[in-house]
């Protein structure tokens, strides 16, 4: 259950692009990507302007930390998902795209019942939602199409839940999942497509990279 505790917006200044970790704050003047759009460290800001030739290792590389990032998953956890989606059917990149999504934490995300994957990370590991009625607290858990996913009873009355319906309702969901925003409870239909997972994630680099 290890996590990166860091700080996060680092991360998007390092893959030189908004990765969109901390919710509202993205949106806003005050993300440090756009006070800031140069990498981290002391080299950061002269390196945005230095032209370097990019190797193929570097490309996939990053490809490869950009995916981790986005869904928060630390490199161990990502290998492993890499191995199983080997041995699924089918492309290996989308494949593996499939299993990030269907992390327990993300399709709480998805749901809209959290602003980001931290949060939801957070909500899940506090024991807030239940799984086919049953409680869990593993945000890794891969959830399976069919799959409902509910706050818990208990934790409706908590003031976060009492004001989330409101919330969760201007929040827009995949066409992959379904919801009762009211019943604060959602399923998941189907597990994506490629074409409606982020566009921006390469994940024949990623392929390419563990491939070396
Ligand atoms: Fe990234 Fe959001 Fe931080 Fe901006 S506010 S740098 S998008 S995490």
């Amino acid at each position: 259950m290890a996590r990166y505790t860091g700080p996060v917006c680092k991360l998007c200044r390092r893959e030189g692009e908004k990765l969109f970790l901390k919710g509202q704050r993205c949106f806003t003047p005050k993300c440090s990507f756009e006070r800031r759009g140069y990498p981290p460290g002391i080299h950061g800001k002269g390196s945005q302007y230095r032209r370097r030739r990019e190797s193929d290792y570097n490309r996939q590389l990053r490809a490869k930390q950009k995916a981790r990032r986005t869904y928060g998953v630390l490199e161990r956890q990502f290998r492993r998902y890499y191995d199983v989606s080997l041995k699924r059917r089918g492309l290996t990149g989308v494949n593996l795209l499939q299993i990030l999504e269907s992390r327990l934490d993300n399709v709480v995300f998805r749901l809209g019942f959290a602003a980001n994957r931290a949060q939801a990370r957070l909500l899940v590991t506090h024991g807030h939602f239940d799984v086919n009625g049953r409680r869990t607290d593993v945000p890794s858990m891969l959830i399976t199409p069919g799959d409902e996913i509910a706050v818990r009873a208990g934790s409706r009355k908590r003031t976060f839940f009492k004001d989330l319906a409101a919330i969760a309702e201007e929040r827009t969901t995949p066409d992959w999942v379904s919801r009762d925003v009211k019943d604060l409870k959602g399923t998941l239909v189907r597990l994506p497509e490629r074409a409606e997972i982020d566009g921006n994630l390469n994940e024949q680099l990623i392929v390419e990279y563990y491939k070396r």
